[in-house]
């Protein structure tokens, strides 16, 4: 059986499926689906092994105001070859959300392919109607985020509460707009 399915819609729905955040519907056609689909399936076996790691993952997740703030528990480099950097993607990928918070008050140091991961999920939100931004980054981080240009797009808010009201000024139409450079 042939899928169907655009590999970011499928990421997406397994995401979901696994996190219980389907409604029974979708629930339902997955389930009869993915047994005939070997694309699906060996995705969400692996998926499924990957979300295990992230039960004992170093990011956090709350919502508030409809918004959902992401934050590391314990110091985090975002680089290369730190696990955070897949806690990251899958974290956003997962929740329902597309106005995101990442909170870097944890974060010691970012590389070339953790400020690639920002982006993306910046870009995956930003297709989906949403925005993302940043709080509490640290001096040097800060410096960094404005010296490749990043912080055009992903500015840092001192404080949540402002960053929260920060949602507001996109109006639903333009939400999904990619701002130019
Ligand atoms: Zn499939």
């Amino acid at each position: 059986m042939t899928c169907g399915k655009e590999p970011l819609e499928r990421e997406q729905v397994i995401a979901r499926y696994l996190a219980r955040s389907l409604d029974a519907e979708a629930v339902e056609e997955f389930e009869g689906h993915y047994l005939g689909c070997d694309e699906c399936f060996d995705e969400l076996y692996l998926s499924d092994r990957i979300v295990a790691d992230l039960r004992t993952s170093n990011l956090t997740w709350r919502r508030t105001e409809g918004v959902s703030v992401l934050k590391f528990r314990m110091n985090a480099e975002l680089t290369q070859s730190a696990k955070e950097l897949e806690q990251l993607r899958r974290e956003v990928l997962e929740q329902s959300d597309s106005r995101v918070i990442i909170d870097l008050s944890r974060v010691t140091r970012i590389d070339s392919a953790g400020l690639g991961q920002l982006m993306g999920c910046y870009s995956h939100l930003v297709r989906n109607a949403g925005a993302m931004k940043i709080v509490n980054a640290r001096p040097e981080i800060r410096r960094l985020l404005d010296m490749t240009g990043i912080s055009m797009l992903l500015p840092n808010y001192a404080d949540e509460q402002t960053a929260v009201r920060s949602f507001d000024d996109i109006a639903p139409e333009a939400a999904g707009d990619i701002p130019r450079a």
